[in-house]
């Protein structure tokens, strides 16, 4: 399906060239998207091998696994199947690697830490000791310990009323025998430092190193990468400032110059050639970028191509986010008419999760195979899931694993074992248990109400603590997502029916597929066709990042969406998202008018 290129030492240029062949000790290259450092450091690993270095003395940390796929993939290609030795992973699933076999039979890995903290968010009691009281929202309290960890800081090195929460989490996670994500790599760090056998063992595992987008490296992956090295500093780390989108969770771009601090003599190289994509989309790339000025490195960028006859790079501006999406599928469809574009080289990149769905409906509906690269899907989110099964017991009550949860959502303090005991007895028990009145109360009116919009509207509107308070500062609101997906059809019975198709064709297993993602998730990505989506000012930049750093991420994230496309890049504004006005985004006039 894809063709996958992969340079050879003898067609890189020279500075590439000069960096896969760097041997022993540290080395920094830095250098702007698209610039072939990927690339490199697969030719790297190929001219290690080639030297007689063990594919499984490598290691190679990208930073997502889709990344690793990716690389995975080049490399398998570039040497065939010696590259199956070589370690491809994030830094998480290394250090998940070393630290699950030194922990009990008995320990867990926590996948999803909110059930925790939301019970450390609680009055604390008789049944929950662990509880401090809601002195911060679920939503910070999870993101804040994120970064608290990502920076390497404990409990005590936070200030209240984080620490509070922090503590009583960490123990009550200890309790329970468990470890979060982060956990793996702050643990592997205390390995390193104070069990002697763990750290020869590791230290002598890999003798090469290396790290792709290193300018998204934490605190905490520094220090673990470090350890790791020591015995040999043979560390290889590939970066551009200007692609640092992960400062909200810890990211620290400044690494690269603290990298240089560390290993004063590392060898230091550039790289100046774009050749991902033609001179047009990379001066696109330069006029969004230019609005950071002055906050990070410069960096000279030269197009090694110049735009193909037939290419397209495109500002287009509509009336509404449902004519975006429409716009979508039928340009997809002429590309693929006339010029013959496989769907696989498709992306269409957006700033938030929730943004997918319009696309998702007009390629289905064009009958465009598309694949959502994410966490859930939309439908699937807990707090969506709710209110569809609440529809769904509307329409069929055989199922109890659809109405059991919802019994105490929102809290009706029905006993847990008047909970099992329904369950078990079937719906017919539910009507007759008087402690469940006015669930079955609920669902009879429900059930008056003929279109599903409304219903979700009456639920919503009546249900107090039904679903999580929405975050106002996004500027998308789920519940409106829904109802709008909802106002389409005229009953309950049919909207259930193209939710069940649309989950369903989302978990089909495509490979030619147009590919839909965040454009966190496309980092380090590439495609022919780029579909950068909803750049109005409040979605990208996001409303909730105006100012200061935050911004300038923002503009790096638009500058990484922008600089995935090789051939054809769309610019993407509505001036109606919902039914909510928006002004064109600062990044499409940067574009215009330089
Ligand atoms: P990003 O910062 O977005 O991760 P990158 O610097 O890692 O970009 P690559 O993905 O390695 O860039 O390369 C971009 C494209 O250029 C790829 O398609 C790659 O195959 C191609 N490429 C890289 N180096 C060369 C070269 N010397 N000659 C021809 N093509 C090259
Ligand atoms: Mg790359």
């Amino acid at each position: 399906h894809r063709r996958i290129f992969v340079p050879t030492l003898d067609q890189l240029n020279d500075a590439q060239r000069e960096a896969a062949t760097h041997k022993n000790g540290p080395c920094m290259v830095v250098a702007a998207a698209g610039s072939g450092k990927t690339a490199m450091l697969i030719a790297r690993i190929q001219h290690l091998i080639n030297q007689g270095v063990r594919p499984g003395d490598i290691l190679a940390c990208t930073f997502t696994r889709k990344a690793a796929q990716e690389m995975t993939d080049r490399l398998l290609a570039a040497v065939g199947e010696r590259g199956k030795a070589v370690t491809i992973g994030t830094i998480h699933s290394v250090a998940y690697r070393m630290v699950t076999p030194e922990l009990g039979e008995d320990w867990r890995v926590l996948s999803d830490p909110t059930w925790m903290i939301e019970r450390v968010l609680e009055e604390p009691s008789g049944k929950n000791p662990h509880g401090v009281g809601p002195v911060m929202k679920l939503g910070e309290a999870i993101s804040a310990i994120a970064k608290a960890k990502a920076d390497a800081l404990g409990p005590h090195q936070v200030s209240d009323p984080l620490t509070k929460v922090y503590a009583a989490y960490e123990t009550l996670k200890a309790e329970r025998k468990t470890l979060d994500f982060e956990d793996m790599i702050l643990h592997a760090i205390r390995l390193f430092r104070t069990d002697e056998a763990f750290a020869k063992r590791w230290r002598q595992r890999w003798r090469y190193v290396m790290v792709d987008e290193f300018q998204d490296t934490n605190t905490a992956q520094w220090l673990f990468l470090l350890e790791l090295v020591k015995a040999h500093n043979n560390l290889f780390v590939v970066g551009d400032d200007w692609q640092s989108i992960y400062y909200f969770r810890g990211a620290r771009p400044d690494l690269m110059k603290e990298f240089l601090r560390r290993f004063p003599d590392a060898k230091r190289v550039t790289l100046e050639t774009n050749y991902r994509s033609h001179d047009l989309i990379v001066d696109v790339g330069r006029r969004i970028i230019r609005l950071n000025d002055g906050h990070q490195l410069p960096k000279r960028v030269v197009a090694h191509r110049s735009m193909p006859e037939g290419a397209i790079a495109q500002i287009v501006t509509v009336r509404s986010d449902l004519e975006e999406a429409r716009f979508v599928a039928q340009e997809l469809q002429r590309l693929r008419k006339e010029h013959g574009v496989s769907w696989s080289d498709c992306a269409v990149l957006y700033r938030t999760n929730i943004q997918s769905r319009l696309f998702e409906e007009a390629l289905a509906d064009a009958d465009i195979p598309y694949h959502v690269v994410g966490d859930k899907h939309f439908y699937e989110s807990p707090d969506v899931k709710i209110i569809l099964d609440y529809l769904r017991t509307t329409q069929d009550t055989s199922d109890p694993t659809v109405w059991g949860h919802l019994l105490n959502r929102p809290k009706r303090y029905i006993p847990i074992d008047v909970v099992h005991e329904v369950q078990h007895g079937g719906w017919e028990a539910v009507v007759a248990h008087p402690k469940c009145r006015a669930f079955v109360t609920t669902i009879d009116t429900l059930r008056r109400i003929e279109e599903p919009s409304k219903a979700i509207q009456w639920l919503v509107d009546n249900h107090p603590g039904l679903v999580r308070q929405q975050d106002e500062d996004e500027p998308i609101k789920w519940v409106d997502s829904l109802i709008a997906s909802a106002s389409r059809y005229k009953t309950v019975a049919s909207f259930l029916r193209f939710v069940d198709w649309i989950i369903e064709k989302s978990k089909e297993p495509k490979d030619e597929a147009v590919q839909l993602m965040t454009i966190h998730k496309a980092k380090g990505l590439e495609w022919t066709t780029v579909f950068v989506a909803g750049l109005a000012e409040g979605l990208l930049p996001h409303k909730k990042a105006l100012k200061g750093e935050e911004l300038r991420e923002e503009t790096r994230l638009c500058y990484v969406a922008a600089t995935r496309a090789r051939d054809n890049l769309y610019l993407m504004a509505a001036k109606w998202y919902g039914d909510k006005e928006r002004e064109v985004s600062r990044y499409v006039n940067a574009v215009k008018n330089p």
